[in-house]
């Protein structure tokens, strides 16, 4: 019999379809994965009891012959969603011990959808950083590594991706403030899509940059990608910035051909510091794209070189503003001890934040602040403007646009955390689609000479998730890229 946990999203379903196992079965191998996990650090809780009991409801539901379009699935899920009475942190130790009376909209969307709670992933404090080396619960490792080398997974989302490369999990949810989903996707050799901001609610999501971030899936393919997307987008009116537009059949869309389609080359990525392994994926990708009847063009993004100190502007500012409200009164940890009431604030602050925490506190409340915010602040939304207008332009010419995802593949643990700024520069190819609230996916493409993947990326129009997936489609028929 097939190892269940080699099986996919859409595999799994059809296993359980068949009858030829059980959720209670899916979900006891995967429980069993996880707790014998030393290696990876994939994940920081589970709860086997709650998983098991909604097992047996979904096994019960499904000999009714009234199975839900997820029924059985087991889904991982950052640390970043709320889940009724899951320890819900962020990783961060602020809110170490906060446990949720409420449900996310995606995730409660997923549940009802026949989706079954698997566990918390690890990530990165509150979602600030590439590497996941910023969690209070230690870094990931990277399931690609080589014996003796630990590599990190990517981040904010590298639970995520690590447990769904390594086969702990059929997909893992995250969220993307400025790449967050297809970095790690891209490290670790999984799909990960970004949907366009407002196609998923954020309510009940721990909020870093409101104006950036969204959620999305973690799978090991494209079809499992936009199965679950189809279940966990839509509009929520607890969202202010939802939006109220039909969510497509994204399933379709993976089965239809890309001929005729154009897709753009931007040539400003072409940027010095990308890694020719890099450049030679992305190579492949132009010619595969041909290769399936696909017309390839040039287009150009002149605001590129902006994006990223227009990102590590905005979402510093709107990431000190949102955690101005762990203060130890409300939530979570508070500092034992203290004189006076400023005292507690700061010192429950000072103890309970990460230090990338804090360094993004300093910087964006410096940016917000009177006689700085003209000058950083007000100036980034105007770029930012611009950055947009660039893609309306190019997408005037083209359907989508195919860049690497990132500038590398997968580093070792230690070698770029003492420098912010270097940390920074993996994001270079991700930040602009999320200024702009474009959807963007990741596809595994090839291995670098370490052995380590390479995702390609797509950028699509605003609400045309559809074609990423048509196209995703293609890339990953053709790199046929073999998962660990
Ligand atoms: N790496 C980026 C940052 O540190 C993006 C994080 C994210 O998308 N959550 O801000």
């Amino acid at each position: 019999m097939t190892k269940i946990s080699n099986l996919g999203v859409v595999d799994t379903l059809e296993g359980l379809n068949k009858k030829e196992f059980s959720s209670v079965e899916v979900i006891k191998e995967y429980l069993n994965l996880i707790e014998n996990d030393s290696k990876l650090n994939a994940y920081i809780h589970f709860n086997a009891e709650k998983s098991l009991s909604s097992a047996k409801l979904s096994d019960e539901r499904r000999s009714k012959n009234e199975a839900l379009p997820l029924d059985g699935l087991p889904i991982a899920v950052k640390d970043i969603f709320c889940v009724n009475g899951e320890k819900t942190s962020a990783c961060s130790k602020i809110l170490e011990n906060f446990i949720p009376n409420y449900e996310s909209t995606v995730t409660s969307k997923l549940w009802k959808a026949g989706g079954i709670y698997i566990g918390k992933t690890s990530m990165d404090e509150f979602a600030m950083g590439s590497s996941n080396e910023t969690s209070y619960f230690g870094s990931v490792v990277n399931p690609w590594s080589k014996e003796g080398d630990k590599l990190v997974p990517g981040g904010s989302s590298g639970g995520s991706a690590s447990a769904v490369a390594a086969k702990l999990a059929p997909v893992a949810l995250g969220t993307d403030t400025g790449g967050s989903i297809r970095q790690p996707a891209s490290f670790c050799g999984t799909v990960g899509i970004k949907p366009t901001y407002g196609r998923c609610s954020r309510w009940g999501i721990i909020a870093f940059a409101s104006s950036l971030d969204q959620a999305g899936p973690l799978t090991r393919s494209v079809r499992d990608s936009a199965l679950v997307l189809e279940n966990m987008a839509g509009f929520d009116n607890l969202d202010s910035t939802s939006v109220n537009i039909k969510v497509p059949k994204f399933t379709d869309a993976c089965s239809k051909s890309i001929k005729g389609m154009k897709i753009g080359i931007p040539k400003e990525y072409k940027i010095s510091g990308l890694s020719s392994e890099v450049e030679n994926i992305w190579n492949d990708g132009i010619k595969w794209m041909e290769d399936a009847g696909a017309e390839i063009v040039e287009v150009t993004l002149p605001h590129t070189k902006y994006a990223l100190p227009t990102y590590y502007i905005v979402a510093p500012a709107e990431a000190s503003a949102n955690l101005a409200r762990y203060d130890g009164v409300k939530y979570g940890f508070r500092k034992e001890n203290i004189q006076d009431l400023e005292d507690m604030y700061s010192s429950t602050r000072a103890e309970g934040f990460g230090e990338e925490v804090k360094r993004r506190i300093l910087i964006g409340t410096y940016v917000l602040s009177a006689g700085y915010y003209d000058a950083y602040y007000l100036r980034a939304q105007k770029v930012r403007t611009k950055i947009v207008e660039d893609f309306n332009l190019a997408f005037n010419n083209c359907d989508a646009i195919l860049t690497p995802t990132a500038p590398t593949g997968a580093f070792k643990i230690g070698e770029k955390n003492m420098d912010p700024i270097t940390m920074y520069m993996n994001d270079i190819f991700t930040v602009p689609a999320s200024l702009a609230g474009l959807p963007a996916m990741s596809i595994p493409s090839g291995l670098n000479s370490n052995g380590c993947p390479l995702g390609l990326q797509l950028i699509g129009k605003g609400f045309d998730e559809e074609t990423l997936f048509s196209i995703g489609a293609a890339v990953e028929n053709a790199a046929n890229f073999q998962s660990i």
